[in-house]
């Protein structure tokens, strides 16, 4: 791991001397935010730190049956003298203005290759496959303990951001840190099927209106999903519902892409890649971020438009496989 000994021995020395800690994940959460935000405010709490998890877009409901999640907040109490951000690659995905942060982020826990270093004390490790991984390894060198509670959340970030163990990435060091977090009592099964085999009626019916308009150029696959399609499936929120770990199953493309229209002339686009590529520089090319295989944007204008810009900027990353089967 590349983490430089003094960051780790100083976000030690911080959460030693803090008192009440407020800890924030990225907006629109996924499965790694909401593990690493949980896994760590209950160690927190275990080592007699009051804590504040918050989370700007609320829980989703799939995570509801996670230990301490009834404690997730929309926003910060006054009070709080440590502020930590876990699973955020730069400082507006926290999605709060600083006016209404507690104070400036203090401690930076990612794995984001795109990560911006915004806090005092940045521990990124862009080789580990999840947040809640980097966490496993770290929170005895932070002096806090990993109980039964804490492992069903971090099992929760690591089986998400991997879509269970299969992406490149994933480790056998990984499998064992997964191994360890079930014998502290973290139910690997019920993880699996409460976040990653179960969708709701109404995601599916959305994903049918996506589906009908699924589009392949070359190597390239994309859908576009729109406010109408929303109304239409009476899907909740405003993301893709997974559908992009769909579309990934789907042979013959190399990269995939999901629009999904947001309000205010805005559009989200979500990209996949098969290993071997890269469109995180793509998608920070857009002021978006992430993993090479795993990268996301929000981009301003009309979904047709927005469309066309990001499908020129991704051809490239082809290299030579544009040309493609048909
Ligand atoms: P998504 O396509 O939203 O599932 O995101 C894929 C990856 O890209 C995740 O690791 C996200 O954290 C990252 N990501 C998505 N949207 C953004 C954004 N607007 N800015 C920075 N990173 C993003
Ligand atoms: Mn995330
Ligand atoms: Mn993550």
């Amino acid at each position: 791991m590349g983490l430089a000994k003094q960051d780790i021995d100083a976000a030690r020395r911080m959460i030693a001397e803090a008192r009440w800690v407020g800890v924030i994940s990225h907006e629109r959460p996924d499965g790694d935010a909401v593990g690493s935000l949980l896994g760590l405010s209950l160690a927190l709490a275990q080592a007699g730190k009051q804590v504040a998890p918050v989370l700007v877009d609320g829980l989703p409901a799939r995570y509801r049956f996670l230990p301490g999640s009834a404690e997730i907040l929309r926003q910060f109490p006054s009070g709080v003298d440590l502020l930590v951000t876990v699973d955020c690659s730069d400082f507006d995905r926290l999605g709060l203005p600083a006016d209404r942060l507690p104070r400036l982020p203090d401690i930076n826990f990612d794995h984001h290759p795109t990560n911006t270093q915004f806090a005092r004390v940045n521990l990124v490790d862009e080789q580990a496959s999840a947040t809640a991984g980097l966490l496993v390894t770290l929170l005895p060198q932070l002096g806090l303990l990993l109980d039964s509670p804490v492992a069903s959340n971090l099992l929760v970030g690591i089986v998400t951001d991997t879509i269970g163990f299969r992406v490149p990435g994933v480790s056998s060091e990984l499998l064992r840190q997964s191994a360890d977090l079930m014998d502290l009592g973290a139910p690997l099964a019920e993880i699996y099927d409460q976040t990653l085999n179960r969708h709701s009626l109404t995601a599916a019916r959305y994903w049918g209106l996506g589906l009908a308009r699924l589009q392949r150029d070359g190597r390239l696959l994309w859908a576009t999903l729109t406010e109408e399609d929303r109304a239409q499936a009476g899907y909740p929120g405003n993301d893709d519902a997974d559908l992009i770990n769909l579309l990934m199953t789907i042979d013959g493309a190399d990269i995939t892409l999901v629009f999904v229209e947001q309000p205010e002339g805005k559009v989200k686009v979500s990209w996949r890649a098969r290993a071997g590529l890269d469109v995180s520089r793509i998608a920070a090319g857009f002021g978006g971020g992430g993993h090479e295989l795993a990268a996301g944007a929000m981009l301003s204008g009309a979904t047709p438009e927005v469309v066309e810009r990001v499908l020129q900027a991704t051809r490239p990353a082809l290299g030579g496989r544009e040309k493609g089967i048909g």
